[in-house]
């Protein structure tokens, strides 16, 4: 019997609140299942987040753009656009290096958050018990129920089912009641990356809006202020180093990192011009380089189940499949919850 609407809802806990674990969360709340989310951010979206600087900047420091090629993601994005928290981004985009600028074919849309990145999984955390700021630092399994800790040892509640939507490194320290789990997820290795955030507050005169870059510590570049809806008077770039160079670059100084970007972006678009606002961020868990090919990992005698981009690639499509896919296995196994 699937869970569905009734008089006592069985409870769930889910850890993560990017595209994964909202997409699992929207999912069984649509079913009628009691869903608590928690996320250790400010803010709901993981690396679909957007960092606002005062109110009058802001930058997609993490996710760039989106494609859709599964026809139910496409449903989705397109219910998005409906909503007015999704439109396609049409920045021309190159490719940039051996010393020529080339224009960057395509056959896909290019969706991004309206007016920014951030927006897709505010209005997918919409209704739904979110709470941000809370990291989880340990589970127990008490008569068959999970219980989630804080870092001070603090209760975050008891659940009939856990579904933990992180990168697999974060997803260790809750996941130790499943070990089989945790070695499969263990097989998954992910990149990292920095991100270096720039505003002028004169318009940089290039010719593109985003560039594939070659043969440089970047790998990508894009001005965030040509996305659809946005007003920002500054320009606002971000510049996304490789992940060998990332590595590279392990224990340099975060000031040295972000000036070496800097410099680097301005060379790459033709400047002298220095950026008005500059700031670094480093994901240590950026993009996965050795997805599971599995939508996602789910052990049926304990309800508890892992998902996330790294499941099954490493775009956000992915992310919103593994965590859709966690929800409906959940569903599958009502009977036992
Ligand atoms: C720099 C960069 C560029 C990218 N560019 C693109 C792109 O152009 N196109 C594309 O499709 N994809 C891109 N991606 C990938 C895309 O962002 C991801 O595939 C997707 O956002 C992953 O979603 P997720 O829910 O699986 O994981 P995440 O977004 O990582 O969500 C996991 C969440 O778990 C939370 N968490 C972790 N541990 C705990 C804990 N103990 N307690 C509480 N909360 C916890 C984290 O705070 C986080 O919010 C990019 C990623 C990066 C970093």
């Amino acid at each position: 019997m699937p869970i569905s609407a009734g008089k006592s809802f069985p409870t769930v806990a889910i850890v993560g609140a990017g595209m994964a674990g909202l997409a699992c969360a929207a999912q069984l709340r649509a079913a009628g299942v009691s869903v608590s989310v928690f996320d250790k951010g400010r803010r709901p979206g993981g690396r679909m987040s957007t960092r606002g600087v005062d109110d009058k900047l802001s930058f997609d420091h993490g996710c760039q753009f989106f494609s859709a090629n599964d026809p139910s993601f496409d449903q989705q994005v397109k219910s998005w656009i409906e909503a007015g928290v999704v439109s396609a981004w049409r920045g021309t985009v190159v490719e940039l290096g051996r010393g020529r600028i080339t224009q960057k074919a395509t056959a896909r849309t290019r969706y991004a958050g309206l007016p920014e990145m951030s927006a897709v999984c505010s209005h997918l955390a919409t209704g739904i018990d979110v709470r941000s700021g809370v990291d989880v630092n340990e589970v127990r399994r008490i008569d068959n129920k999970w219980h989630l800790l804080r870092d001070t040892g603090a209760s975050l509640g008891q659940f009939d089912a856990l579904i933990v939507a992180t990168p697999p490194a974060q997803a260790e320290k809750l996941m130790t009641h499943s070990p089989s789990l945790l070695v499969a997820a263990r097989g998954v290795r992910m990149s990292s990356c920095w991100t270096v955030m720039l505003a002028f507050e004169e318009r940089v005169g290039s010719s593109f809006d985003g560039a594939v870059v070659h043969n440089s510590p970047l790998s990508w570049i894009a001005r965030n202020s040509s996305r659809a809806g946005r007003i920002d008077t500054t320009d606002c770039w971000v510049g996304q180093s490789s992940a060998e160079w990332s590595t590279e670059r392990r224990g340099a100084s975060r000031d040295a990192i972000v000036a070496e970007l800097a410099d680097e972006f301005c060379k790459l678009v033709g400047i002298s011009a220095k950026p008005d606002y500059l700031a670094g961020h480093r994901w240590k868990y950026a993009i996965p380089t050795t997805p599971l090919d599995k939508d996602c990992l789910f052990d049926d005698t304990l309800n508890v189940g892992l998902c996330g981009d790294w499941c099954l690639g490493n775009r956000v499509e992915a992310a919103w499949l593994s965590g859709t896919a966690a929800a409906k296995r959940l569903q599958a196994q009502g009977a036992g919850i």
